[in-house]
């Protein structure tokens, strides 16, 4: 049975003349242990999918199903509690809070999930390469440095899913060479 299932997903925005399908009918398979990256160009729904597979949005049409069972759609507090309990979320811009160090990041997370395990989330943070950088503020970071927090973040609660969203598209080159190399390391 594969972790992810997508049945005939679509996702308009607008009517009429200012309709717009994002999506359009999208069958999707995934394996549990899979690894999938997305092309396409801007504007091309990259992030309407992600965000229909991590139950941040609503599709228009079609079923989801996530590890057999239907994934609650249209109701806040069952997107919710799926989100929470399944999904990891690295952004393009980190979102890291920034009064918080980047231990207390990660550890919101777990708090969050009512799940605190600072032992892990220390240990997350070295497998991602900022061992001694626990107690920094994310201004007191680099850009490649600040995603690896993220990423150490988004597994703090031993999620299913990570989904990434141009997670190193705010990165030179080597940096996102670094930062897709913990984040596949950290996963495995
Ligand atoms: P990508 O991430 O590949 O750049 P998006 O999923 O953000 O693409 O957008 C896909 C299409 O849906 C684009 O044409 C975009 O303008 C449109 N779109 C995305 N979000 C909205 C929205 N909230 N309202 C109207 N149109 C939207
Ligand atoms: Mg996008």
């Amino acid at each position: 049975m594969p972790l992810i299932e997508l049945n005939k997903i679509s996702r308009y925005y607008g009517e009429g003349d200012t309709l717009v399908k994002a999506l359009d009918g999208i069958d999707l398979k995934i394996d549990q242990g899979e690894i999938v990256a997305l092309l396409g160009p801007s504007g091309s729904g990259k992030t309407t999918l992600l965000n229909t597979i991590a139950a941040l949005d609503i599709p228009t049409e079609g079923t989801y199903s996530f590890d057999g069972s239907e994934v609650p759609m249209g109701k806040v507090e069952p997107m919710t509690s799926f989100r929470r309990e399944n999904i990891g979320y690295i952004f393009q811009f980190f979102n890291l809070l920034a009064d918080l160090t980047a231990l207390e990041n990660v550890l919101l997370v777990q708090d969050l999930a009512g799940s605190r395990d600072s032992e892990k989330a220390i240990q997350l943070l070295e497998t991602v390469g900022l061992k001694g950088l626990e107690n920094r503020f994310p201004s007191q970071m680099s850009g490649g440095q600040r995603q690896r927090v993220a990423i150490a973040r988004s597994l703090a609660k031993s999620p299913r899913l990570i989904l990434g969203d141009e997670l190193t598209g705010n990165l030179d080159s080597e940096t996102s060479a670094i930062v897709m190399d913990a984040l596949i390391k950290t996963c495995r």
